[in-house]
């Protein structure tokens, strides 16, 4: 959003849809006061976190900590990708949980990063970890570990929000997800959309993802074709 007005609009937007939990994406210049806004517009009941994209240093650590008078509920991937030390530091320097998300690609990772006190939330993206095994892998290595959850997600069509909600329906995902209604990113879906319900969205229940790509849309959509397995 270009402005502060503009921003509490689509907050409000969001909320009359029946979002349950908003998340700002913040920066350098876009931080402090987008979130004083929204949490004075919205009031302390919101449900309310911050996604840093990687975008400070920990020399920012005494700016972030600004960020505490606004009971969020986390502060998402503030440093770079590759600084485990840095969040662990980071950690100790602000009171909102950090959250990590770039940073973990595996099972692995997350073990490091919760042992290293790196991360009190992990954010499970299955398209960033190579899948629905590793992911659940993750979930588990979290929970083992008294650590929440959450599903993030990058643009799914319903091909892929399908299996993103059944892996967030695993207990160990305790925290609202990013897996939101079709229509937040597109006009027309290629499975039948989904449609928000109370704020929430059903886990399908059909065999396999549960949901079937619609064939006209897709033929629609199809912009190249490759095949795969060739015929020899
Ligand atoms: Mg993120």
């Amino acid at each position: 959003m270009d402005s502060i007005p503009e921003l509490v609009g689509a907050v409000s937007d969001y909320l009359a849809q029946g979002y349950l939990r908003i998340k700002l994406k913040i920066e350098p210049g876009w931080d402090i006061e987008p979130v004083r806004a929204v949490r004075a517009e919205f009031g302390a009941d919101l449900l309310l976190q911050v996604d840093a994209n990687t975008a400070y240093s920990l020399t920012d650590a005494e700016h972030l900590r600004g960020l505490d008078d606004f009971g969020l509920l986390m502060i998402e991937q503030p440093l770079a990708e590759d600084d485990l030390r840095g969040h662990a530091e980071l950690a100790k320097l602000v009171r909102t949980p950090l959250c990590l998300d770039e940073t973990i690609g595996s099972a692995r990772d997350a073990a490091t990063a919760i042992a290293l006190g790196a991360c009190r939330i992990v954010n499970v993206k299955p398209a960033r970890v190579g899948g629905y095994l590793e992911a659940r892998r993750i979930h588990d290595v979290a929970a083992a570990n008294g650590v929440p959850v959450w599903c993030g997600g990058m643009l799914e069509t319903g091909v892929g929000r399908a299996p993103n909600l059944a892996l967030a329906a695993l207990p160990g995902f305790v925290l609202p997800g990013d897996v939101s209604a079709s229509r937040r990113f597109y006009a027309e879906d290629i499975t039948e959309p989904f449609v928000l319900d109370d704020g929430s969205l059903p886990v399908p229940k059909g065999p396999g993802t549960g949901v079937d790509v619609l064939p006209d849309v897709l033929r629609r959509f199809t912009v190249a074709r490759r095949d795969l397995y060739p015929h020899r």
